[in-house]
């Protein structure tokens, strides 16, 4: 029997995307003091295109406080510099957002991290979507071919603007042109998929969006989550993040995939606006599996 949820799911490892300011050795330490069994991070200053490379003392620091406080390489989904597009309809724009983005990834080969999330890319609305995501798939299989032990973990987005990746179908799209399918996967954010149209916020609604999910892109390609509540309302396509059950996506969501064992083994990262309230909210979390 193919049962769409099943119960008692201990093996959760639930964060928040915590700040890394400082050096990324910190980054670890402070998803510990509140509680955390998985975190995220910026491994460079996302705001910038050439950050400083990491040094060996600032790596040593990282591996080690990773150890000390329980950290896999599996409870860890670092994000990516909001500048790269991966899909840029221009050559110098494009060139630029690959060689960063393949920074990226050698950041986390060097930091024994095995998966790296970044948000697919936009057509700016010079070329159409089918060439933009073509774009993309073709940006991963350089990454890919230039590291080794590192996925490259497409995030869905809310389809803001000319962002792409905010159906199901964009991102299977890519992973069939991806070369090396054991390194592409996908990181679920609730917001994004509410905001984007994906009804979560009712059972039958989680149900139906999660077995869409499986039929066009799988589950076993799922390297992670996002949780996150919404400010804004379904389909709006506008990415507004909320704390847990204060957003129009409430409190149910949340429960239904911390009891669901698809979501076992791989970082559920909170991103939510309010970060005094990510030890309640990991430890509510901790409570509803
Ligand atoms: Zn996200
Ligand atoms: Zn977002």
């Amino acid at each position: 029997m193919n049962s769409p949820m099943t119960r008692n799911s201990p093996m959760k490892y639930i964060g928040a995307h915590v700040s890394a300011a400082g050096g990324v050795e910190n980054a670890p330490v402070n998803a510990a003091a509140i509680g955390a069994t998985a975190f995220g991070l910026f491994t460079r200053n996302q705001r910038q295109w050439n950050p400083k490379p990491l040094e060996k003392k600032n790596i040593d620091a990282f591996r080690k406080n990773c150890e000390i406080n329980g950290f896999g390489p599996g409870q860890i989904l670092p994000h990516d510099s909001y500048l790269i597009n991966l899909g840029h309809p221009e050559k110098e724009g494009l060139e630029k957002s690959r060689n960063a983005f393949l920074d990226e990834m050698q950041r986390c080969e060097l930091l024994g991290i095995d998966r790296l999330n970044f948000h697919p890319g936009s057509h700016l609305n010079k070329i159409p979507e089918e060439k933009c995501l073509r774009i993309i798939a073709e940006s991963i299989n350089i990454a890919l071919e230039k590291t080794t032990g590192v996925t490259a973990v497409i995030e869905n987005t809310a389809g803001q603007g000319s962002n792409l990746g905010h159906t199901f179908e964009q991102i299977g799209f890519i992973i069939d042109l991806v070369d090396d399918k054991q390194r592409v996967g996908v990181c679920i954010d609730t917001c994004h998929a509410f905001s984007a149209g994906y009804n979560l916020k009712t059972e039958e609604g989680f149900f139906d969006v999660f077995n869409a999910f499986e039929n066009t892109v799988g589950f076993k390609y799922l390297r992670g989550m996002h949780l996150n509540d919404s400010k804004k309302e379904r389909g709006t396509r506008v990415d507004r993040h909320n704390s847990l059950g204060e957003g129009t996506l409430g409190m149910e969501p949340f429960r239904r995939i911390m009891s669901d064992d698809r979501f076992n083994h791989m970082p559920l990262i909170l991103e939510t606006p309010d970060e005094s309230r990510w030890k309640d909210e990991i430890e509510l979390l901790k409570k509803m599996q």
